[in-house]
């Protein structure tokens, strides 16, 4: 068995679907456990839905329940229009029915939540439409085009915790039911179609996993499925040098280890969410990451840290960071000042990803959207608190960096005419970060892009 997680550009419209079936066909010998995202763009157009739906908007709710539905019946149309034209026209009727019963439900919802608070679990049941529209549609044009594909709904299988809008999957309980139902559902299908990102409380109650967790999705059912390999299908040639976006000479890399991914997922690449490497490696399943739009390169894979050699792979930057400056005199000397510092941050469930110390100064970097202000004025109670806004991290990462010789150098070399306001060394060996003005971080990615990775290095 595979696992083949399809993200929304992938099927983000009928000519997208049609490549990523051409793609799941190609593999049906391994039977392929196709997950998919909701098309690009309309989880955000359901956020949108959630929040006019709560201002009492009900004009614009209206409008875009009726856009969401639009959408997704004109690329059903698509579909059917340009099958085969040696086959006979796909019925839309069954489809179309489905397509408005979950648009109705939406609206049903809406309107009983007009101007008030949603429940999270109705919110969660709202946004997770998006996966519910396109997994039936995707479902439906493998069969029209011949393939038997069973569609399955993630509810009766991937139990969460109950924080219903970013909740985590009970994997006991996700492979207690997964195997049995997916392999009962390939009896009468070469193919399993199911949604990333939903979930369920063990009472039934929807769920969903945060942003971007269809990738997570997908790593957890391979893991449960103990799956040959977990593909992740995007729309970049996997995991790159840099992001291609600031760097124009960044190539994509062959090979990573779990650790350097989760590192760089945690560090800013978009292309894995943070969560979806630990399941796969686990159990030692390969994740690949490739690129539904170009599915003849090879694209990144993802191996355990033995067939991966030492040295650096990417640099990955986060572009809105805070630093926060603690300085304290009373620190000198003193046990348990790092303690409350941590709890404060604890308190405000906010996370800190860099830390340097001296004597008598913290200094932590925060994401911007982190609630800095109030977190500061706590933090005043311990000593004096600076904080630096317009701050970039920079992250170069890679399989036991502190072994690359003049790893070190090179990087100070590449950036000795920008400020840097800290540095840290991860003590896993894996990351070298900096933090520098914001104004100037697509210079320094390209100078130490230079430095690693052009120039013959
Ligand atoms: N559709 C969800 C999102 O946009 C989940 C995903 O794409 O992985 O966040
Ligand atoms: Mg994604």
């Amino acid at each position: 068995m595979i696992v083949m997680k399809f993200g929304g550009t992938s099927i983000g419209d009928a000519a997208a679907i049609r490549r990523t079936i051409s793609i799941i066909t190609k593999k049906m010998r391994s039977k392929p456990v196709v997950v998919v995202s909701a098309c690009s763009g309309v989880t955000n157009m359901l956020h949108q839905l959630v929040d006019f739906t709560e201002e009492g908007d009900k004009e614009k709710s209206e409008k875009i329940i009726s856009s969401i539905k639009e959408r997704h019946k004109s690329t059903v149309d698509e579909l059917a229009s340009g099958v085969d034209p040696k086959r006979p026209t796909p019925d839309t009727t069954e489809i179309n029915q489905i397509i408005d019963k979950l648009c109705n439900s939406l609206w049903t919802l809406s309107k009983a939540h007009m101007g008030g608070q949603i429940p999270d679990a109705d919110k969660a049941y709202m946004i997770s439409l998006g996966e519910y529209l396109s997994s039936h549609i995707v479902c439906f044009m493998m069969n029209a085009l011949g393939v038997k594909s069973a569609w399955i709904d993630a509810r009766h299988f991937m139990i969460t915790s109950h924080d219903y809008l970013t909740a985590a999957a009970d994997v006991h309980e996700v492979q207690k039911r997964a195997i049995g139902i997916i392999e009962r559902s390939f009896k009468n299908a070469d193919v399993v179609i199911t949604q990333g990102f939903v979930g369920v409380t063990v009472e039934g109650d929807p769920t969903i996993m945060g942003r971007g967790s269809s990738d997570y999705s997908a790593s957890l059912l391979g893991m449960v499925l103990d799956a040959d390999r977990v593909e992740i299908w995007t729309d970049v040639d996997g995991v790159c040098t840099a992001d291609p976006n600031i760097v124009p000479a960044a190539k994509g890399i062959g090979k990573l280890s779990y650790e350097e991914a989760a590192e760089l997922a945690r560090f800013g690449a978009k292309v894995l969410h943070p969560l979806s490497i630990e399941p796969a490696a686990s159990k030692n399943i390969p994740l690949y990451v490739l690129n539904s739009m170009n599915p003849d390169s090879e694209g990144t894979v993802v191996l355990g840290s033995s067939c991966i050699f030492d040295g650096i792979k990417s640099i990955s930057y986060n572009e809105n960071i805070r630093v926060i400056n603690i300085y304290s005199p009373k620190m000198i000397n003193t046990t348990g000042f790092l303690t409350k510092i941590f709890s404060t941050f604890e308190k405000f469930g906010v996370s800190v990803d860099m830390i340097s110390t001296s004597e008598a100064s913290v200094s932590v970097t925060v994401d911007a959207s982190a609630p800095v202000e109030p977190v500061a004025r706590e933090l005043g109670k311990f000593g004096n608190i600076t904080v630096d806004r317009d701050k970039s991290q920079v992250s170069i990462i890679g399989k036991n960096i502190i072994g690359v010789k003049g790893a070190v150098a090179a990087v100070f070399d590449a950036v000795s005419d920008n400020k840097i306001y800290m540095m840290s060394q991860g003590s896993s060996f894996l990351n070298l970060s900096i933090v520098v003005d914001r104004p100037e971080m697509a210079t320094v990615i390209r100078k130490l892009h230079k430095v690693f990775f052009e120039n013959g290095n």
